[in-house]
């Protein structure tokens, strides 16, 4: 650990993401390890149409749709190690050997300059960092479009996903993990995706935080996203 982790750590202790308790190293608390909304076996993996799968250890529901937003919107950057710790340990363990190469989802430039970090980059960053590796720079946001969460149906977000993303270098061959921080109604992803296979990539799987949850305490608005992916699924 360098000395500026050890005086930032005096300054500000480590949190658990979830319920902010101080803890002695980074990470989840134990009370979370066990409380969680984890996604099981059946539902950890999703396909998002086109053969594209996407891995996430959690529901974006009560404590982890707080997290990821406090992560998000209002500048909760320690979150970034734990939550991409927990999207490695998916990777990992839905994606072993299928991946040679790690990227992320960006934000725009624009929006890069008014939050001050790209979210997902974090994410990468620290679930490589578990491996020993870089995350590479494979894609682009080309045009600055509307935040998905204000769209309703799938369509709607299909078409303000399409174009939006441009691959970057030298893509033949090579297999991609693709990371970004909640996998909504998968438009975005499979949108970064297509750029990443056009550009000529070899395969791309995708993983997350958290899938929007199955019922959930807020039902009719997650009921709606549940159901833009099960129509997304079937076209
Ligand atoms: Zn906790």
């Amino acid at each position: 650990m360098k000395l500026t982790d050890t005086l930032l750590d005096l300054l500000f202790p480590p949190k658990c993401p979830f319920c902010r308790r101080v803890l002695d190293a980074p990470g989840v608390c134990p009370e979370c390890e066990k409380t969680l909304p984890w996604t099981d076996e059946a539902h950890g993996l999703r396909e998002l149409g086109d053969g594209l799968l996407c891995a996430a250890p959690l529901w974006y529901e009560g404590s982890v749709r707080e997290a990821v937003r406090r992560f998000k919107f209002r500048g909760g950057v320690c979150a970034a190690g734990p939550l991409g710790e927990l999207i490695a340990r998916a990777a990992a363990e839905r994606f072993s050997g299928e991946f040679d190469a790690v990227t992320w989802v960006p934000v725009s430039a624009r929006r890069l300059r008014k939050r001050g970090y790209d979210q997902s980059r974090l994410l990468a960053e620290r679930a490589c960092a578990l491996w020993g590796v870089e995350p590479e720079v494979l894609l682009r946001k080309v045009r600055d479009n509307p935040a998905q969460s204000g769209l309703d149906s799938a369509e709607a977000r299909r078409e303000n996903t399409r174009g939006v993303y441009e691959a970057l270098g030298d893509l033949h061959g090579k297999r991609v993990l693709l990371i970004d921080d909640v996998c909504t109604t998968g438009s975005t992803l499979r949108s970064a995706a297509g750029a990443l296979l056009s550009a000529g990539a070899a395969g791309v799987v995708c993983a997350a935080a958290a899938f929007p949850g199955p019922k959930g305490e807020n039902g009719g608005e997650k009921g709606k996203e549940q159901a833009c992916i099960l129509e997304e699924v079937q076209v």
